[in-house]
């Protein structure tokens, strides 16, 4: 057996055989070739295998249909002088190795159809990355689903994930994820905790054989390789009692929170799909605190279009009836890459064309997705916010576009809401600061302390060297959310906590004592996070949260908190 602690990421208890997970864009390495007519052989061959997929995969989705159409141009692709072709020609003229060639040409065609000011052609770049990935997943003999050799309930092990990977597990197949890189707010701990799925990231893995044993505790961070029976007992033992508790907090999730001197708290969920909307509505949450719609754009070729997200949102919204759902635009950059949309190298992608800059950047985008909003916000009570803003001129062309949506949708003769809440989230340090001097412009704030602690503590969120130093109960964090929530006062904007600190526990406490009226959490947290409420009392809160303000450190804050 061999031991090994990483980061907890998301609670609960695995066990299982490991699955060996490698990602989607193999590294390849540029080598000459000898016999370049070989090597083209070896490139008709991939060729001739993602053919017999792609058609087995039209016929599966049946004639007509917008899947097969989008695979019926992918096949045309594969018999394109232009792209097939060209790669052809580097492997003979350059004596190049088949994967070499078709990364470099896939790479270039690509970034240039994309470059074209041209919905359409852009739609193409995508395409030909799509065909070019699985020419070079063949080339390289790997699987060319990503889900391939998943054929049992495994542990699945990664360097890191990307989000459509994550996107496209098969249902059932994952006991739990283990990754080397992350930390406890990086991608794939929260997309974790959203499906309660127990996960430890940031671990520093031995060389593991594919169907070994692997044992772990995502509240613990313990992971076990090949665990001895005792630990398996352990664990096992564990595990029933997690089940336990969450089975009793479960009983009483569909009633609402109410601290114990009356107070009431919202407790909704974070989603990323209109399919988390019934699971959410079914767990006891009150109405969705943040919908994470960058999802929506996964797992697929092109942008999603407007038709598209409407009926996305008109299905959470009618999930909800009465209860409130805030959905967030576009949330593109940083550590969320989405296929189609490109955002060009940069060096500090966190400090760079993220979240509300970029859809302010690329306004068609951003007008489609408010237009498809609007439409679907008779169906239920909307709230749109923005992510990443950073000040008063983000806000004021955020509701611009908003106006403008609105005037594109009377004059097409569309009907839609406009009776709606327009918030945006506090997550960058600059927007906390000036929190008053926005409250006018808002109904609500919605605190995503996964960034504030990143941009106030200057802790990148996805790296493991740094995961210890991102701690959200650092005062320098608290204050900032404290400045925010005293900026409302009684009559201003509402607050909510959409970040992950919205479901721990030990932060329930100062968050409700600091004046925060949502709690929005992942979705198997609903029941504990509304249990951890109903145990409090507002005014004892208050205090606490006082004291932990002028607290030196988190450490500090701990141990005030130690026993509440
Ligand atoms: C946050 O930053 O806390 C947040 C909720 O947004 P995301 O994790 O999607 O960046
Ligand atoms: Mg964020």
């Amino acid at each position: 057996m061999i031991e090994r602690t990483g980061i907890g990421a998301s609670p609960g208890i695995a066990v299982g055989p490991a699955h060996l997970h490698v990602s989607q864009l193999p590294e390849i390495t540029r080598r000459r070739v000898e016999d370049p007519a070989a090597e083209v052989e070896r490139l008709l061959r991939a060729e001739a295998s993602v053919r017999t997929r792609l058609s087995d995969l039209a016929a599966s989705h049946g004639e007509g249909s917008d899947e097969a159409e989008v695979i019926g141009a992918h096949l045309l692709l594969l018999e394109d002088p232009e792209f097939t072709g060209e790669i052809r020609d580097r492997i003979e003229s350059e004596s190049l190795c088949a994967e070499a060639a078709v990364s470099d040409v896939t790479e270039e065609s690509a970034a240039m159809l994309e470059s074209l000011d041209d919905e359409y052609l852009a739609a193409r770049g995508a395409d030909v990355r799509d065909v070019g990935t699985q020419l070079l997943r063949s080339v390289l003999g790997l699987p060319l689903e990503t889900w391939d050799g998943l054929e049992v309930p495994s542990v699945l092990v990664a360097r890191d994930f990307f989000p459509s990977e994550t996107a496209t597990i098969p249902p059932g197949m994952a006991l739990g994820l283990c990754t080397e890189e992350g930390s406890a707010t990086s991608h794939i701990a929260v997309f974790a905790r959203g499906m309660g799925l127990p996960a430890v990231v940031g671990v520093d893995l031995p060389a593991t054989e594919p169907g070994t044993v692997i044992g772990l505790d995502g509240e613990t961070g313990e992971v076990y390789v090949d665990p001895t029976q005792g630990v398996i007992r352990t664990l096992r033992e564990r595990q029933e009692e997690q089940r336990r508790a969450r089975a009793s907090a479960a009983d009483r999730s569909h009633q609402p929170a109410m601290t114990e001197d009356g107070a009431r708290i919202e407790v909704a969920a974070n989603i990323g799909s209109d399919t988390d909307a019934a699971r959410a509505a079914a767990t006891g949450a009150e109405g969705v605190g943040l919908f994470r719609t960058e999802f929506l754009f996964l797992d697929r070729t092109r942008p999603i279009s407007e038709e598209e997200q409407y009926e996305a949102y008109r299905t959470v919204l009618a999930a909800f009836g009465d209860h409130l759902v805030a959905v967030r635009t576009l949330d593109v950059g940083g550590d969320k890459q989405v296929p189609g949309i490109e955002i060009g190298e940069e060096l500090n992608p966190f400090l760079g064309l993220r979240g509300i800059r970029l859809t302010l950047a690329r306004p068609d985008m951003m007008r489609a997705q408010l237009r498809a909003l609007l439409r679907a916000g008779t169906e239920g009570r909307l709230a749109i916010m923005a992510p990443m803003v950073s000040g008063m001129a983000d806000l004021l062309a955020f509701r611009s576009a908003l106006a403008e949506a609105e005037r594109s949708l009377i004059s097409d003769g569309l009907p839609f809401t406009e009776d709606y809440q327009v918030g945006i989230m506090i997550e960058i340090p600059s927007a906390a600061l000036i929190a008053s001097r926005l409250a006018p412009h808002v109904d609500f704030f919605s605190i995503g302390t996964n960034d504030l602690t990143q941009y106030t503590l200057a802790v990148d969120r996805t790296n493991r060297e740094v995961a210890d130093r991102a701690d959200h109960l650092d005062p320098a964090v608290l204050r900032l959310i404290g400045e925010t929530t005293s900026a409302t006062g009684e009559q201003g904007p509402w607050v909510g906590v959409c970040g992950e600190m919205g479901g721990d526990p030990v932060a329930t406490p100062i968050l409700i004592g600091l004046g925060v009226k949502e709690l929005s959490v992942a979705i198997p947290s609903v029941p504990t996070i509304k249990d951890r409420v109903r145990a409090l009392r507002l005014e004892e809160c208050r205090e606490l949260a006082a004291r932990c303000l002028q607290a030196a450190d988190g450490a500090e804050v701990r141990r005030i908190l130690e026993g509440v």
